[in-house]
C-alpha cells in the first residue's frame, strides 16, 4: 500500500515538475513607458498610474516596468536626442523590451524616429494623443494606440450655456510645443462661433502679463484656458499649477479641457479623463503582449468627452445649474448646512425646543410657586393677627386693669386739683405737681393702648432695625398686670446686644407667646414658687439670643421633639399655634428657636437671631414666609 503511493507521487511529480520550472523560468514582461513630458507633470503621474494598475492587474506573468521622460515640453528635445539615444541604447543593452508604451505626442515622435535603432521589432502603443493630432498620419507597423479628445468645440459650448449673454471670449496659452498644439486647436473651434463670439488671444504673452489681463476681466467674459507651460518670457510652468494662479486671479469664469484640471480653478469644460486614457492604451498593450499583433489593431477613435464642472467656481460666479446640459457632473459642490448637518441641526433644535419647553415649565411653575408663596404668606398673616387678637383676648382683665389704673389716678388728681384751686391761696406749686402725674398717668394709659394697637393692628410685615432690649422691655411691660394677677415674678436680664433687623410687630408677638405660654406652665405650683425669666445676649459675634425660662412643669419628652409643630397642645382652650406661628417668625427672620427642660424645674424656650451686619442680604427672610 504504501509502495503504491509512493509511485503515485513520483509519477504526479513527473508530470507536473517540469511546467512549474517552466513558469518560474519565464522571462519577464519588459515594459517601457516613455514620456514625452517629464515625470511630474499631474498628466505624466495620471497616465503612469493608470497604465501601471491596469498592467498589473490584469497578467500574473512577472514584469519589469521602466521609465523614461523626454521633457520635450520644457526643453529643446532637438538639443538632446542624439546624446538621450545614445544613454538608452547603452542602458538597455541586452533588455529587450516586449512593448513601448509612448505617452504624449513628443514621445510618439521619438519613438517612430528612433524605433528601428532602440527597439527593433518591439511593438509600440501611443496614448495621452488628440485624436485630430493623429488624423491622417500613418505609422509603421507594429505602432498603434489610443487617442483622445480634446474638446475645445464642446467646452465653448458649455461656457455659452453658462454664460449666454457673453460675447468676449480671451483664450490664454504658452508657447511649448504642447501649449501651441493646443492654441490650434482652440484656434481652429474658434472658428464655429464666429459672429458669436469675439475672441482676445493672450498666447503670447509673460505670466504676468496673463494674470494681471484676466485681473481685469468683467465678469461676462469667456477664459478659455489651454496649456501654459513656458511664457514668452521663456520661464517653464506647470500647466496646473498656472491655471491654478490665473483662475485665483481672474474676474471671470476659466474653461478648460484637460481633466486635470478639475478642482484647480476651471469652472469646467468637455474633459476627457487621462486615466481613462492610460487605462485603454494599457488594455491596448496587454493584447499585443499576449501574441497579437500591433500591425493587425488600429489606431483606437477617442470616447466622447464628458461634461464636468466645479460646484464651487458656478456659485463663486453665480452661474446657475440649471443652465447645464442633462448629464453633466458636478464636483466639489458644498452641500448645503441642512444637507451637510441634518441631523446635527435637527438635534439642536429639538434640544432647543425641549429646553424652552421645559424652561416655559419651570416659569409656570415659579410662578405658581410665587401665587402659592404669596397665599401662604397672606394666610400666614391672618393667622399670625388671629392668634394676636386670641392673646389680646386673654389679656383684656389685665388691660382694662393697666388702663384703668392711670385713669383713677387721673380722676382722684383732677379732684384734688380743683380742691386746692377753689381755696383762698392755692398752692400752686402743689397745683403743679399734680398736673405732671395727670400728664404722666395719662401718657402710661396712652402707651398701653399704643402697644395694644400696634400688637393688634393687621399690618404688612416692615423690616426695621430693632434693640431686643427694649422690644423685650415693652412686651414685659404690657404684661405686667397680668404677671401680677397670676402671681408671676418677672425678671429681666438683659445683656448688651448688637441691633437686629425684623419686624417689631412679629417679633413682639413671639415673645408674648412664649411668656404667656411660661405663666400658662406654672399654673399649677404655688404662687410664691412663679417665676418667669427673660434674658437676652450677645450670641457668639454674630448674633444675638433672646430665653425665657420659668419654673413650671416642664415639657414632657414625648412631645418636647413635636413642641413647634401646628396644633401641638396640652391646654383644654388651646389651639396649638403659637409656638408653630413662633417659629415661623423666627425662621422668616433667619434665626433659630429651641426649647429646652430645665436642669431643675420648668423649661427654657430661647431663639437666637442675627445681628444686624451679619444678616444675608433681604431676600427671602425679609419677606417673612412663614
Ligand atoms: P397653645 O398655647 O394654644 O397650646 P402653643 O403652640 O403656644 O399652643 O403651645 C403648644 C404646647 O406646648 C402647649 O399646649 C404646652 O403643652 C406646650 N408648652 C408651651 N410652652 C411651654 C412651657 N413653657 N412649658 C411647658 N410646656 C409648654
Amino acid at each position: 500500500m504504501l509502495l503504491l503511493r509512493l509511485r503515485v507521487v513520483c509519477l504526479l511529480a513527473w508530470i507536473f515538475l517540469p511546467f512549474a520550472a517552466a513558469a518560474e523560468e519565464a522571462p519577464p514582461l519588459r515594459v517601457l513607458i516613455l514620456l514625452g513630458s517629464d515625470y511630474t507633470l499631474p498628466a505624466s503621474v495620471v497616465e503612469t498610474e493608470a497604465i501601471l494598475s491596469t498592467l498589473t492587474a490584469s497578467t500574473r506573468r512577472r514584469m519589469e516596468f521602466y521609465t523614461e521622460a523626454l521633457d520635450a515640453n520644457r526643453m529643446a528635445l532637438s538639443e538632446y536626442e542624439a546624446d538621450f539615444v545614445s544613454l538608452l541604447k547603452r542602458k538597455y543593452q541586452g533588455r529587450q523590451m516586449d512593448v513601448v508604451i509612448a505617452v504624449q505626442a513628443a514621445a510618439l515622435d521619438f519613438a517612430e524616429r528612433h524605433r528601428p535603432e532602440l527597439w527593433p521589432g518591439t511593438p509600440v502603443v501611443f496614448c495621452a494623443m488628440p485624436a485630430n493630432w493623429v488624423r491622417g498620419r500613418t505609422f509603421a507597423a507594429g505602432i498603434t494606440g489610443v487617442t483622445a479628445t480634446v474638446d475645445p468645440v464642446g467646452t465653448l459650448d458649455l461656457a455659452m450655456r453658462l454664460q449666454p449673454d457673453v460675447r468676449q471670449v480671451v483664450i490664454l496659452g504658452g508657447v511649448g510645443e504642447t501649449d501651441r498644439a493646443f492654441l490650434d486647436g482652440a484656434r481652429q473651434a474658434l472658428r464655429r462661433f464666429q459672429g458669436r463670439l469675439q475672441a482676445t488671444w493672450l498666447d503670447h504673452h509673460t505670466f504676468e502679463q496673463m494674470t494681471e489681463a484676466v485681473s481685469r476681466l468683467p465678469p461676462d467674459t469667456i477664459v478659455l484656458y489651454t496649456v501654459i507651460s513656458r511664457d514668452t518670457a521663456g520661464r517653464i510652468y506647470t500647466p496646473r499649477e498656472a491655471l491654478a494662479r490665473i483662475a485665483h486671479a481672474s474676474k471671470a469664469p476659466v474653461y478648460g479641457m484637460i481633466d486635470t484640471y478639475m478642482g484647480y480653478g476651471i469652472t469646467g469644460g468637455k474633459l476627457q479623463s487621462l486615466e481613462t486614457d492610460g487605462r485603454r492604451a494599457a488594455e491596448l498593450a496587454l493584447r499585443v503582449l499576449g501574441g497579437e499583433s500591433a500591425a493587425a489593431i488600429p489606431v483606437l477613435p477617442p470616447l466622447p468627452s464628458e461634461c464636468r464642472v466645479d460646484g464651487r467656481e458656478l456659485n463663486r460666479f453665480g452661474l446657475p445649474e440649471s443652465r447645464l446640459p442633462a448629464g453633466c457632473s458636478i464636483e466639489f459642490s458644498q452641500p448645503g448646512l441642512w444637507a451637510q448637518y441634518r441631523r446635527e441641526i435637527i438635534f439642536v433644535l429639538l434640544a432647543i425646543v425641549l429646553q424652552g419647553a421645559a424652561i416655559a415649565v419651570l416659569l409656570v411653575q415659579r410662578r405658581l410657586r410665587r401665587n402659592a408663596e404669596f397665599a401662604a404668606r397672606q394666610q400666614f398673616s391672618e393667622l399670625a393677627h388671629a392668634a394676636r387678637l386670641s392673646t389680646a383676648g386673654q389679656l383684656t382683665a389685665a388691660i382694662a386693669h393697666e388702663i384703668n389704673q392711670p385713669l383713677s389716678a387721673i380722676l382722684s388728681n383732677a379732684e384734688a386739683a380743683e380742691l386746692m384751686l377753689a381755696a383762698e391761696s392755692p398752692p400752686i406749686d402743689e397745683v403743679r405737681h399734680i398736673l405732671a402725674d395727670i400728664r404722666s398717668d395719662d401718657l402710661r394709659a396712652g402707651e398701653v393702648i399704643r402697644q395694644l394697637r400696634s400688637l393688634l393692628s393687621k399690618h404688612a410685615p416692615e423690616m426695621e432695625s430693632l434693640d431686643l432690649n427694649t422690644l423685650a422691655a415693652g412686651v414685659l411691660n404690657l404684661l405686667a398686670v397680668e404677671a401680677r394677677r397670676r402671681g408671676v415674678a418677672m425678671d429681666m436680664e438683659f445683656g448688651e446686644l448688637p441691633p437686629v433687623h425684623g419686624d417689631r410687630v412679629q417679633l413682639q408677638q413671639a415673645l408674648l407667646n412664649l411668656i404667656l405660654n411660661a405663666m400658662d406652665a406654672m399654673d399649677d405650683i404655688p404662687q410664691s414658687l412663679r417665676r418667669v425669666t427673660v434674658r437676652t445676649a450677645a450670641n457668639g459675634k454674630d448674633g444675638v439670643e433672646m430665653a425665657v425660662s420659668d419654673t413650671g412643669h416642664g415639657i414632657s419628652p414625648a412631645r418636647l421633639p413635636h413642641i413647634f409643630e401646628s396644633f401641638t397642645t396640652s391646654k383644654q382652650d388651646g389651639m396649638g399655634l403659637g409656638l408653630s406661628i413662633a417659629r415661623s417668625i423666627v425662621e422668616a427672620h433667619g434665626g433659630k428657636i429651641r426649647a429646652e427642660n430645665n436642669p431643675g424645674k420648668g423649661a427654657t424656650f430661647c431663639f437666637t437671631l442675627l445681628a444686624n451686619g451679619n444678616r444675608k442680604p433681604p431676600g427671602k427672610s425679609a419677606e417673612l414666609v412663614p
